[in-house]
């Protein structure tokens, strides 16, 4: 069985009962870095074997796990933050599974879109999930392809791209919609900034560094 356990975007107290269980009986963690990973594991007294799964290494090592799920090891994958597979390494894992009839089981728990577009106030019945943009390449078009959508979009951004991203934005005539630039959500200095984009800049540009984790929450056009 391979298992897909969410865990803390932050605050590590975020993590449910199952998935500290599911992380003590299987017989291998799978990490993206295992050195972040073990701070989790040792908070909460789990011992269990930890290797290295990341990005760079996936392709070549996926086969290897596909052997050990299918001589019938059980293997949980985390990833640094989150869900894995949400701009995280673990679709090609999960495609693998199901191709050799692997059990998969994913369990509910952190992601850093969900409380982000909640707080934000903004319509969350529909919404598009866009994750990271193309950083230089591509990025442009898909700007000018969010901002034509009818629904709510997401971003995963960059401390130091965020100025950047809201004010093209602006150029790209979303100046009036409302937004909301949500950071280091969970830890001790999470912080919302909601309003519209052009009132959201000036906010961001007034402070002498931007850190940590962000997400961009963009609402739709304003209807005229
Ligand atoms: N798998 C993760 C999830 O389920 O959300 C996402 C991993 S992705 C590599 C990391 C990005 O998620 C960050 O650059 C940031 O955009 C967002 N993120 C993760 N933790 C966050 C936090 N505590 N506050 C705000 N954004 C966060």
């Amino acid at each position: 069985m391979l298992y897909l356990v969410p865990t803390p975007i932050g605050n590590l107290e975020d993590i449910t009962l199952r998935a500290i269980r599911t992380l003590k009986e299987v017989d291998l963690i799978i990490a993206e870095d295992t050195r972040t990973s073990k701070k989790l594991l040792v908070r909460y007294d789990i011992d269990t074997p930890i290797q290295s799964f990341h990005a760079h290494n996936e392709h070549s090592k996926v086969d290897l796990y596909i052997e050990q799920l299918k001589a019938g090891r059980s293997i949980a994958l985390i990833s640094d933050a989150g869900t894995p597979g949400i701009s995280d390494p673990g679709y090609l894992i999960v495609r693998e599974s199901i191709s050799n009839e692997i059990d998969i089981s994913c369990l509910p728990g952190p992601t850093a879109f969900v409380p982000a577009l909640v707080m934000s106030g903004l319509p969350c019945d529909r919404f598009h999930f866009e994750g990271f943009l193309p950083v230089k390449k591509g990025r442009q078009s898909r700007l000018e392809y969010l901002v034509s959508l009818p629904n709510t979009f997401i971003l995963y951004e960059s401390p130091f791209r965020v100025i950047k991203t809201t004010q093209k934005l602006i150029d790209l005539g979303c100046g009036l919609r409302r937004g909301a630039v949500c950071r280091e959500l969970t830890k001790i200095h999470e912080e919302v900034i909601r309003g519209e984009l052009n009132k959201i800049l000036p906010v961001l540009q007034s402070k002498t560094k931007i850190k940590g984790e962000i997400v961009m929450i963009i609402g739709p056009p304003k209807k005229s």
